[in-house]
């Protein structure tokens, strides 16, 4: 999970009329996530696969007078909506990338997520969300694997100048638009520094 901007909501009379998956609310929510899944930072493969997500929840009981407010909504992947269900916790609210940094809570470390400083917030968005479920550990091994072989190319080039050039351009595999950028930060940090 990365820290998110929510934009301007493009179409406000559409939530008005209690139309919460608009197209073009839609598409701003799919732009703001780089077109990855707000909590695990998957790639969703199309849009029509993602849900438009209600931080918190719709349900009856829980908080239907939040299902058409645009700060509440959100773009993720079936998974983790369906892990996280109808579930919230006021006490102890899941981290919400769009209102908060998620690093200052979680951690990524290999192909694990872990929370941070004790942070019961990340414990409990970790297990309810199941963001160490096995699909996702297998995804982070691949990326990472993957990522790794580049970086060992880079090192392998005798020459400096071009050893530099290529690890900067491995850089730019961190970046927030890239797939699992998160875990693929750590380990350049830990393994490229
Ligand atoms: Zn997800």
């Amino acid at each position: 999970m990365i820290r998110l901007i929510r934009p301007a909501c493009p179409h406000p009379a559409a939530l008005a009329s209690n139309n919460y998956k608009h197209p073009l609310n839609k598409e701003a929510l799919k732009i703001a996530s780089h077109d990855k899944c707000m909590y695990c930072e998957c790639k969703i493969s199309h849009i029509d696969f993602a849900h438009v997500e209600h931080i918190k929840p719709k349900a009856e009981g829980k908080y239907p007078e939040l299902a058409f407010t645009w700060s509440n909504l959100g773009y993720a992947c079936p998974k983790c909506n369906n892990a996280k269900s109808d579930n919230y916790h006021v006490d102890t609210p899941y981290i919400n990338p769009y209102d908060e940094d998620p690093e200052n809570s979680l951690v990524a470390y290999g192909t694990f997520l872990f929370s941070k400083n004790g942070c019961e917030r990340g414990d409990l968005t970790i297990s309810d969300l199941k963001l160490n479920r096995p699909d996702l550990l297998e995804k982070r091994q691949l990326r990472i694997q993957e990522f790794k072989s580049s970086i060992d190319a880079c090192f392998r080039t005798s020459s400096r100048v071009l050893r530099e050039a290529a690890l900067a351009e491995l850089q730019k595999e961190t970046e927030t638009d890239k797939e699992l950028s998160l875990f693929v930060k750590s380990f350049m940090a830990l393994n490229a520094a």
